[in-house]
């Protein structure tokens, strides 16, 4: 009979064995994939919204040009306050702005570069 590699689950403090190729036993297994799929899930069903396509078009008809630099086609409805999933933020007009869209990557950039941290 071969012999399989066992090895502890994946999840920390936890006691089961679970086989070799495998991370996380039976249970942690389906914790740890909601974990992973959760949160990009949330912020795509809030931009598949009628909501948003509604608010975005209604952003970019009254701010046709960007806002950042004043010339180029805005083709981009960001977020002034990053809405992080918040769906107050996400909807709310006065936390709207229409940019172009090297504005908004230069804008995300930098977001990403000096991340707000919530505790
Ligand atoms: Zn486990
Ligand atoms: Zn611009």
């Amino acid at each position: 009979m071969p012999y399989k590699a066992m090895h502890p689950c994946g999840h920390p403090g936890c006691p089961e064995i679970v086989p070799s190729g495998q991370k996380y036993c039976e249970k942690h297994r389906a914790e740890h994939k909601s974990e992973d799929i959760r949160p990009g899930r949330k912020n795509g069903n809030l931009y598949s919204t009628k909501r948003w396509q509604v608010l975005r078009r209604q952003v970019l008809m009254a701010h046709p040009i960007c806002q950042i630099c004043g010339k180029a086609i805005a083709d981009t409805v960001d977020h002034v306050t990053p809405h992080r999933g918040n769906e107050e933020l996400f909807y709310d007009p006065g936390n709207l702005q229409a940019l172009c869209k090297a504005c908004h990557d230069r804008k995300t950039w930098n977001e990403d570069k000096n991340p707000v941290y919530e505790y």
